[in-house]
């Protein structure tokens, strides 16, 4: 048992989360905030999944750093007036500045996880029973927990190639691509959806000649509006990242002289051809991560995606078992699985449990930043609902003007709302969205000046009335 002593209840534990990403850490935080007796088990040796570990935040901080390298190093800070020489990447200090915020953040949730009361489980969660948990550590030790309810939130693993070996060395996942030893000369990428195009950044601005070899015909991955798209191919072909769109990698082989050749043709059929680079990035999806969880000993299958499937309480089918996250359909983000492990549990506790997933917003962090909710313009012209459009470049926003950063645009639909710039200003339209307000709301509220959300508000404006002001 794993309560010492005399149990409280038949259970050791009200609910127990198995992994602790962003969906399971946030969930097993606002249980025990509930009043739950709350349990977390992770494999890994530091909380915070995916996200903080290996995605989310490690990415951001070497997106930060190397855009401010990429800054200082080029033309831009002399324009600026900023005359700076000797400039010179240390690229292990960038890595450990990386660490570092990944370090502090991890062991906040620890943190957190004592001052809430969550019980932190070190090992493998297996599903030993409709109410009980298996964990087994790394030393072989096994912990019995049996539980009122069990939340999974296993989250995903990295897609692998067909017939690509990663070695995390030279030819990499996401994850060795955030801590390679050395700029490469020339890195291939397979993959032009988000993370491809955010990594891919970093080692270009940091040195390295990089082409992503994308199989679609656009970049920026599924749900970006074609015309924030192209335009957004545009800006980073300015900054120097080749494409190949339309392409298919047919395999990969190391030569003796330790470089990859990557071959390839097009995904429409023609010419092969054969591209050689230092480092190999794949960056072909995320799926789903539900290995040795014992879902069969309870009767859960997967789903064709290898997803679990839930209800509009993110129950399974087997009531006491809920899942969120990454493991379940719908867009792989932090902040969905966060908000759906709080109001799972809230609905646990018998709250109401809503989601709208139109209103979840998608950011690229790029430079500059890429940001949508709700649907594009190909969407909606597949439904067939009407719109009307409003845009807004950036050039004409005295903000942006100031900061001379005038690459995108806004670009607004009267159902929804399709906006190219920064990741912050999205948060403007989910709340728009989400509270039902039309164009012209969002466009009588007052806006300070300057700001770069003037823009928003300004094609807000275009949309209501057909003209903005200033453009
Ligand atoms: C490079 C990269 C950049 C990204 N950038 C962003 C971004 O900027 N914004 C954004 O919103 N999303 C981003 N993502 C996606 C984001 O990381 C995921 O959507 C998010 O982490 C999913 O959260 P989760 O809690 O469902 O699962 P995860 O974060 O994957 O966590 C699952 C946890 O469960 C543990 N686990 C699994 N099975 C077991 C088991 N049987 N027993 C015990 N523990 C187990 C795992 O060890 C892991 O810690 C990025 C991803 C990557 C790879």
């Amino acid at each position: 048992s794993l309560v010492s002593g005399v149990p409280l209840s038949d259970f050791d534990a009200d609910v127990t989360v198995v992994g602790s990403g962003p969906g399971g850490y946030v969930a097993a935080i606002k249980a025990a905030q509930l009043g739950f007796k709350t349990v977390c088990v992770e494999k890994n040796a530091t909380l915070g999944g995916t996200c903080l570990n290996v995605g989310c935040i490690p990415s951001k901080a070497l997106l930060n750093n190397s855009y401010l390298y990429h800054m200082a190093h080029g033309k831009d800070f002399e324009s600026r007036g900023i005359e700076i020489s000797g400039i010179s990447l240390n690229l292990e200090k960038m890595m450990a500045q990386k660490s570092g915020a990944v370090k502090a953040l991890t062991g906040g949730i620890a943190h957190l996880f004592k001052q809430n009361k969550v019980t932190h489980v070190n090992g493998f969660g297996r599903l030993t029973g409709k109410n009980q948990v298996t964990a087994t550590a790394a030393d072989g030790s096994e912990q019995v927990i049996n539980t009122k309810n069990i939340l999974l939130a296993t989250g995903s693993e990295v897609t692998p190639f067909p017939g690509i070996q990663i070695d995390e060395d030279t030819v990499v996942s996401s994850t060795g691509a955030l801590s390679l030893k050395r700029v490469p000369e020339e890195m291939i990428v397979i993959g032009a959806g988000v993370i491809g195009v955010e990594l891919g950044s970093v080692w270009q601005r940091l040195g390295s000649k990089v082409t992503a070899v994308e199989f679609l015909g656009h970049v920026g991955g599924v749900g970006i509006d074609m015309e924030i798209s192209k335009n957004f191919q545009r800006i980073l072909q300015k900054q120097g990242l080749k494409f190949k769109l339309g392409t298919k990698v047919l395999g990969a082989t190391k030569r003796p002289d330790g470089k990859i050749d990557v071959a390839m043709e097009a995904a429409a059929g023609g010419k092969n051809e054969t591209l050689t680079c230092d480092v190999l990035l794949v960056c072909i999806g995320r799926r789903p991560f539900t290995q040795n969880l014992g879902l069969e000993t309870i009767g859960i299958e997967l789903d064709n995606r290898g997803r679990i499937p839930v209800n509009g309480r993110f129950q399974t089918k087997v009531p006491s078992v809920y899942a969120i996250g990454d493991v379940i359909a719908g867009p792989m983000l932090a902040h969905k699985a966060e908000d759906e492990g709080i109001i799972c549990v809230e609905g646990m506790a018998g709250g109401a449990v809503h989601i709208d997933y139109n209103c979840v917003p998608s950011v690229i962090y790029t430079h500059p930043e890429v940001a949508w909710v709700g649907k594009s313009e190909e969407q909606l012209k597949d439904e067939g609902v009407p719109y009307k459009v409003g845009k807004f470049p950036f050039a004409a926003n005295s903000r942006a003007k100031t900061n001379a950063d005038t690459d995108g645009l806004v670009k607004i639909l009267t159902e929804t709302i399709v906006p190219a710039g920064a990741g912050e200003m999205i948060n403007e339209a989910a709340l728009a969205m989400e509270y039902g307000a039309s164009c012209e709301d969002v466009a009588r509220v007052c806006h300070a000046h300057p700001t770069v959300s003037e823009a928003f508000r300004e094609a807000n404006l275009a949309a209501s009335f057909g003209k903005a002001i200033n453009f």
